[in-house]
């Protein structure tokens, strides 16, 4: 985690001045469990005590505020301020991404049938495309955490389709604005290969979900994601790509 050492002090915010060492805390012993942390680039040490209070009241907070029904705004604030002290792969940054690429998803309403390209455009400007790389980024980092926390994709099947889903979703938006423009920014082959990356992500996440009981969490994504599939399958024949592979 970052420390929270000033440069040129050696007392753990022992002032407001001055600016952070950007060294980075590490246990001293990583495989024992009460070790100390120490900065690679100065002299403050933390108990093993000290760190897990303050991972703790981060997780505290983490907790409240995705219970609470967060805004985009205050989940971006959120992970400004956990990744500033947690590694990016840290279960409470995990958890506060794996939330904001949903909420962007939804919140921003980059969904087509919401509003047109034109409006699109004026409310969000460039960044809605920016926002799609951001989040398609975003989901392939949290699909490679959860790869390795679960190879099997037993126990986050859920967790791992959603992210599947919200890619899938960017990146059939992403491709569908590039189509839109005048002349499109895309061509026939990206666009199949695009339809064709979407379409996967799409199958993988029902493969996983497909244990899941009909009435649960799991159950309603399946649900979700067989809804895309149709919609995407629509889509394609609209565009006469017949030539896409469907497995
Ligand atoms: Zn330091």
């Amino acid at each position: 985690m970052t420390c929270l050492g000033l440069a040129g002090n050696d007392v753990l915010g022992s002032s407001s001045e001055g600016t952070p060492c950007g060294g980075i805390q590490l246990p001293l012993s990583p495989l024992e469990e009460d070790s100390d942390w120490k900065c690679d680039r100065c002299p403050i040490t933390l108990s093993s005590s000290q760190v897990n209070d303050l991972v703790t009241r981060i997780g505290d907070e983490v907790e409240n505020i995705l219970r609470g029904g967060p805004t985009v705004k205050q989940l971006e604030e959120l992970l400004d301020k956990v990744s500033t002290f947690l590694h990016p792969n840290h279960y409470h940054c995990y958890a506060v991404k794996h939330s904001l690429v949903q909420l962007y998803g939804h919140q921003h309403g980059y969904k087509p049938q919401q509003l047109t390209q034109q409006q699109l455009d004026k409310k969000y400007g460039i960044h809605v495309r920016g926002l799609l790389r951001t989040v398609i980024n975003m989901c392939r980092g949290l699909l490679t955490t959860t790869e390795t926390l679960d190879p099997g994709n037993a126990r986050l099947a859920l967790y791992s389709s959603v992210l599947q889903y919200e890619t899938h979703n960017a990146v059939v938006q992403s491709a569908r604005r590039r189509l839109s423009q005048q002349p499109p920014g895309i061509s026939r082959e990206e666009l199949a290969s695009k339809v064709k990356e979407a379409r996967q992500l799409l199958v993988r996440a029902g493969q996983a979900l497909a244990p899941e009981p009909e009435l649960s969490a799991g159950g309603r994504m399946l649900c979700l994601v067989d809804k895309s599939l149709k919609e995407l399958d629509i889509w394609v024949k609209e565009l006469g790509l017949s030539g896409t592979d469907r497995g």
